[in-house]
């Protein structure tokens, strides 16, 4: 993927090494390498047979929006793409530094303070995930967002991609979540938009910045909605003839106004997976809940569970089983080194349409040549519609390289997805691997975006294709 080395980019490192100090600035080959990828999966098959994507020629670690003011001017100047990152974790490429130039590591920049009165949390974006939500857990408070990623990933990085946590149901994803927004644009600019509870002042403009990828600008410091910590929490899980069945139980229980926290239903495949020591679970679905929050309404909300729920009641033992276990994502990891190329593709979609889409896509990817197995669950709950996430993995046929065989199978969910009426993505976003389909999706509308980043971006440094921007 790697182009030649953009001009200038010795001279830019210079100055920025003597405006902002050395110390805050790496050229060492052990650093290039190690923010050559992000958590793309296909990159692990690459990176076993000693490849990677693509180099930058230094990598930055800015500790004030002043230092990344400073950045981005001389990377304007210069014209040197400049790449954001926060902890990699992104599963797209979308930090993949395509072009050479820098990587800015915000992961210095992680101040706290929180507004009590107000319940807000102004943070700043290189905060890792689980520091943040453990910082507000001890003073009382939750944030809510727990993605799969919690640990490896940053407040910018959510932002960034336009993340949701497995707790989204209730708490909703980082979008609803933002108050206010501050922001650094070429050519040295600090946007500030203030939080209100609320602001009729015209469009919302830091909406743009969310689920920008690193494309338009640098995210610096957010102020954020919090909660106070739950008081109660209330495990349940049932285990379902269809999958129809499960998705209709949730529908109803979201439209009757309760909004548990955590909903998951997993379909045959993946309940054999997950639940095999429960025998009534076999060839059936397994769905798990936690309701939190206020008791008294907890205790409603269970009731209004309990009584639209139709399955049968499994008890605490799957949920606590879903706890112990949800940050595991070791397949990944161990299919690589045996040649399996393995991945995950999450997707939403209206009720109408569900069943409809869950029954197309896996039809898509199992029919690709060198499929081992398609599986899925539905992770993410909406009074309008719910989020499926699919797990597939597969041997390259003969004369197929990895990457021919995975764009195979990802081409043929994103078109399954399309035709039956689904969003390309939920919440993994973008990146340099979905950059097509989101031109399909779009329409005349990826036109606007285009407009927005000549505006924002005129000289191409900030992440340059990624997006397919
Ligand atoms: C095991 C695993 C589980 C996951 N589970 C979830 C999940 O439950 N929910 C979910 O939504 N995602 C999940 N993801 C995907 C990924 O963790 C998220 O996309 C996460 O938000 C990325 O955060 P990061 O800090 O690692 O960002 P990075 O990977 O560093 O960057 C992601 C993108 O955001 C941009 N960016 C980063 N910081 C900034 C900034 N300060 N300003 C502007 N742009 C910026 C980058 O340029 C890049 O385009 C998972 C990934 C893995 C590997």
């Amino acid at each position: 993927m790697r182009k030649k080395s953009p001009e200038n980019v010795d001279d830019a490192i210079t100055e920025i090494s003597a405006i902002i100090g050395e110390d805050k600035v790496s050229v060492k080959e052990v650093d290039l390498v190690s923010y050559s990828h992000d958590y793309w999966l296909i990159n692990l098959n690459w990176l076993l047979k000693g490849e990677v994507p693509a180099l930058p020629n230094a990598v930055v670690w800015p500790e004030t929006s002043d230092d990344v003011r400073k950045v981005i001017k001389v990377c304007y100047e210069h014209k040197v793409p400049l790449y954001p990152y926060g902890g990699g974790s992104g599963v797209l490429g979308g930090t993949i530094p395509e072009s050479g130039g820098i990587v800015i590591d915000l992961k210095r920049m992680r101040r706290l303070q929180i507004d009590e009165e107000n319940l807000i949390l102004e943070a700043e974006t290189g905060v890792n995930g689980y520091y943040l939500e453990n910082y507000l857990n001890k003073k009382g408070y939750t944030m809510g967002h727990i993605p799969q990623s919690l640990y490896p990933s940053t407040l910018g990085g959510w932002i960034g991609t336009k993340a949701t946590g497995q707790f989204s149901t209730k708490y909703s994803g980082i979008e609803d979540m933002i108050l206010g927004l501050e922001v650094v644009i070429p050519p040295s600019t600090l946007l500030q938009f203030k939080p209100f509870p609320r602001s009729a002042t015209g469009p919302d403009l830091k909406k743009i910045f969310i689920g920008s990828e690193g494309t338009l600008g640098i995210i610096t410091k957010a102020w954020l909605k919090i909660w106070p910590y739950p008081e109660k929490r209330v495990l349940l899980s049932y285990v379902s003839d269809t999958l129809e069945d499960a998705l209709d139980s949730v529908k109803r229980i979201l439209w009757r106004g309760a909004r548990p926290a955590v909903v998951r239903i997993y379909d045959i495949i993946e309940t054999k997976r997950h639940f095999y020591t429960i025998d009534e679970a076999y060839g059936k679905i397994v769905t798990v809940i936690i309701i939190e929050g206020d008791s008294d309404i907890v205790n409603v909300e269970q009731r209004i569970v309990e009584s639209e729920f139709k399955g049968k009641k499994l008890g605490e033992g799957p949920v606590e089983h879903w706890l112990q276990t949800r940050f595991i994502v070791k397949e990944a990891s161990e299919f690589a080194p045996l040649g399996v190329v393995f991945d995950t593709i999450e997707v939403a979609v209206d009720w109408t349409n569900s069943m409809e889409l869950y029954n197309r896509v896996v039809r898509a990817m199992n029919s690709v040549k060198g499929t081992l197995f398609t599986s899925a669950h539905a992770s993410h709950f909406y009074p309008q519609g719910v989020c499926f996430y699919f797990t597939f993995a597969g041997v390259p046929p003969r004369g197929k390289t990895a990457y021919e065989y995975y764009k195979e199978v990802w081409d043929s969910a994103m078109k399954a997805t399309i035709e039956s009426k689904g969003t390309i993505s939920h919440h993994h976003g973008i990146g340099r691997h979905r950059a097509l389909w989101l031109k399909e999706e779009l329409g005349d509308a990826f036109k606007l975006l285009e407009a927005i980043k000549q505006v924002l971006d005129e000289k191409d440094i900030m992440n340059p294709n990624n997006m397919g921007l």
